[in-house]
């Protein structure tokens, strides 16, 4: 008699007959894993591997890079362009030159009768960096728009602003390697296991290696709070006080690093006497760490000798974004933390190529990390584009956060939407909806045609995914990484590159600018541009073969150092002795101590905590907070079409706690309806004591969502969303009702 185990059929795994594999990066977060695509015989994507020689993932890959290769016949492709005279009409396929033509006359017509800046272009973190870069010199030098931004302002803004006003750039000082050499490390709202699954793997190895204190302020029990020695269960919001507070311990008990703050920084005088006022004795009734903690978690960082922090949404996502990332780089110049092997502020990025854009895109400034404000940038930008200077603004235009408030007002009349879904990203739906029925013309570029978005535009054009084109991305690390064009368009659909080459030749009666007709041609411009004496952001040592050949390179990286490597190796041809290097980049900025403000030093900024964000009250007893699963990436446009992906959290789910719920009779796995002032929603509970009695948790992805409820105030320096902090009500629901009201909802 056979029993248990030995009865069930042995698992078997269907051999895939790869004939070639092909070197790519992943294109959803910003980890920036190198990927291989397995081809078989007839040429066809039948499996992704990671590349065991790349130095960020060593071989791994989460579940969807993993599933990244069905990405390419994934359902809702946009098969050709699509055009209607209104939204809401029947769509009539279209040829290219029609849709190319329709749309750039009626970026035209706007801007004859409303103004030049009265059509707004609103780009993505997805794109390839040669993309953004060409989108840029289409916008700011030919179509000459200023209300042009990317939905970057929806996760990164704040990390940007932050980095400028304490550095004097933007540009993350730090790098993965950091984990293996850091004492301790402070992780604030950031949820690696779940946001960036592979950099917490290199956390985690780091870790196992050799133990270090590991501490995470989040006001849920994340995944990576449950792996933390200390969890701090922070008040939603109050960051700056607790770094405050922390500050005031170290400065208090001289634990400070005089000599990098005597050399090196400037403003310790003003930041001494405002965290004097953040005694714990005070702190912890604002920020909700008992004092102790604050106490111990401040001396446990002064005194390690290399201490890290990296934060991400749970730091971005407020009013106090900006305030509460500068306050992070205090901490840290404060204690000689900037700069050194495991010493850094790490702003872990969002999407793949966020760091591309923020780069390259000209969407807040110019390429290269320059400023409109600036008049030699300006000069140099417009000289070598072959412009007029005075065609570029002194100052940069609207945020996409107050984009759709311009369209309410009237001020903006038109949009061209780049691979970004704003009907489910941006907080308070309704309002979202009512703006984009405002516009007299909008233009849609997305991969997949049933992008909620694309209900409301009048032009869709049809975009190529991922390895259907070439280019680079940069990861958190700023390592720029390739992706080769491994297969052609699907349908119709083309490279998002493509698309802005022929708009240009229709703006060409404005300006006339050459555009390089390949990726890498324009990827030589951005060399070119990044060569200036003095540039940081410096790629001018990169080419296409040596960053696959290096599996990604970390800028700056400079043709002095690339010349040197090749001596190093003999012959600058050989890719093979080229992995070999012992220099592929520079891991980390600010070595020197010397920054990008005038005067070379790093600013200590006093902030003061101010409570300007929503509350729980009476009427709304919960707080509401939001964020990412592991297995979808933002809007689910493409998570949501990949079987394994969609069918492990197909569901929109609120995370409640147990005795919240029993208060209210509320069961598990039940349907609820969660209020807020703006809106309302249908979720399945999940009863968990992740959350505390007084929060909500809502995964961001899903339409029609967390987004109807978010009431998203904008932090004043970055303009980007207080995702995190809203309340909100839950009231019980029939569950026929609720099952016809998910429905509904869908259908509007
Ligand atoms: Fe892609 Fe990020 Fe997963 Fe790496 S961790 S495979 S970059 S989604």
């Amino acid at each position: 008699m056979i029993f248990g185990r030995q009865r069930r059929k042995p698992i078997s795994i269907p051999t895939k007959e790869v004939k070639e594999w092909k070197y790519t990066t992943c294109n959803y977060c910003s980890t920036g894993c190198a990927i291989e695509i397995g081809l078989s015989e007839s040429g066809r994507i039948v499996t992704s591997r990671g590349h065991a020689g790349a130095d960020v993932n060593r071989g791994k890959l989460c579940i969807k890079g993993l599933l990244e290769h069905e990405l390419f016949e994934s359902p809702g492709r946009g098969k050709m362009p699509l055009m209607r005279d209104k939204a809401h009409l029947p769509f009539a396929p279209a040829s290219w030159d029609a849709a190319l033509d329709k749309t750039a006359a009626k970026i035209k017509e706007i801007q004859a009768k409303y103004g030049r800046d009265s059509f707004a272009v609103v780009s993505t973190g997805q794109l390839l960096t040669e993309e953004f870069y060409t989108l840029g010199k289409l916008v700011r030098g030919q179509i000459g728009t200023n209300n042009y931004d990317g939905n970057t302002t929806l996760c990164m803004a704040s990390a940007v602003s932050g980095y400028k006003r304490s550095f004097g750039s933007d540009g993350p000082p730090g790098c993965y390697e950091d984990f293996e050499h850091t004492h301790c490390l402070m992780a604030f709202g950031s949820n690696l296991p779940e946001q960036h699954p592979i950099i917490y793997w290199r956390l985690k190895e780091a870790l196992e290696k050799r133990k270090f204190p590991l501490i995470v302020v989040d006001p849920r029990v994340t995944m990576l709070a449950q792996f933390a020695d200390i969890h701090l269960p922070i008040t939603p919001g109050t960051d700056v006080v607790l770094v405050n507070s922390m500050m005031h311990v170290i400065l208090k008990e001289g634990l400070e690093d005089c000599e990098y703050i005597e050399k090196h920084t400037q403003g310790i005088e003003a930041l001494q006497a405002l965290v004097a006022d953040y005694d714990p004795v005070h702190a912890q009734h604002i920020c909700g760490i008992d004092e102790d903690r604050i106490r111990t978690v401040a001396r446990l960082y002064a005194k390690a000798p290399a201490a890290m922090s990296i934060w991400t949404m749970g730091i971005n996502q407020s009013t106090h974004g900006s305030d509460g990332v500068v306050d992070i780089n205090n901490l840290n110049l404060i204690t000689g933390n900037i700069g050194k092997p495991g010493g850094t502020s790490l702003s872990i990025t969002g999407q793949c190529n966020a760091m591309g854009t923020r780069e390259w895109s000209s969407c807040s400034g110019l390429p290269g990390y320059r400023l409109l404000e600036k008049e030699k940038d300006r000069k140099r930008v417009a000289d070598f584009w072959g412009i007029d200077e005075s065609f570029f603004p002194p100052a940069r235009g609207l945020a996409q956060t107050d984009i759709f408030p311009a369209i309410e007002t009237g001020e903006i009349k038109g949009l061209w939407l780049v691979a970004t879904n704003p009907m489910t990203s941006m907080p308070n739906q309704p309002r979202i909806r009512k703006a984009m029925e405002n516009l007299e013309f909008l233009v849609v570029q997305d991969v997949y045609e049933d992008v909620e978005t694309n209900k409301y535009s009048h032009v869709f054009l049809p975009a190529a995914v991922w390895a259907e084109k070439e280019g680079c991305h940069t990861n958190t690390e700023r390592r720029v990484n390739l992706t080769r064009n491994v297969l052609p368009a699907y349908a119709d659909s083309k490279p998002d590159f493509w698309i802005f080459n022929q708009m240009a030749k229709r703006f060409e009666d404005r300006n006339q600018i050459h555009f390089p007709e390949t990726a890498e041609g324009a990827f030589n411009e951005m060399r070119e541009l990044s060569s200036d004496a003095g540039r940081m952001l410096d790629i001018s040592g990169m080419s296409y073969d040596r960053i696959e050949a290096a599996r990604g390179i970390q800028w700056p990286y400079s043709q002095a150092q690339a010349q040197a490597d090749s001596q190093a190796i003999g012959q600058s041809e050989d890719f093979d002795m080229a992995l070999r290097l012992p220099f592929k980049g520079n891991p980390r900025l600010y070595t020197d101590g010397v920054f990008q403000t005038p005067s070379g030093r790093a600013n200590l900024i006093p902030l003061r905590f101010i409570d300007n964000n929503e509350r729980p009250d009476t009427e709304y007893p919960f707080w509401l907070n939001s964020g990412r699963v592991v297995e979808h990436f933002h809007t689910r446009t493409r998570t949501g079409k990949i079987g394994n992906c969609n069918k492990f959290s197909p569901t929109p789910y609120m995370e409640m706690n147990p005795d919240a719920a029993a208060e209210l009779g509320v069961e598990h796995q039940t349907y609820v309806r969660v209020v807020s002032r703006r809106g309302d929603a249908v979720v399945m509970v999940q009863l968990t004591q992740r959350v505390g009695r007084d929060m909500l948790f809502i995964p961001f992805h899903f339409h029609d969502c967390v987004n109807r409820l978010t009431l998203g105030l904008l932090d004043p320096y970055s303009r980007q969303p207080a995702f995190k902090q809203n309340a909100a009500r839950i009231e019980k629901i029939d569950q026929a009702e609720a099952a016809r009201l998910n429905l509904e909802r869908r259908a509007f």
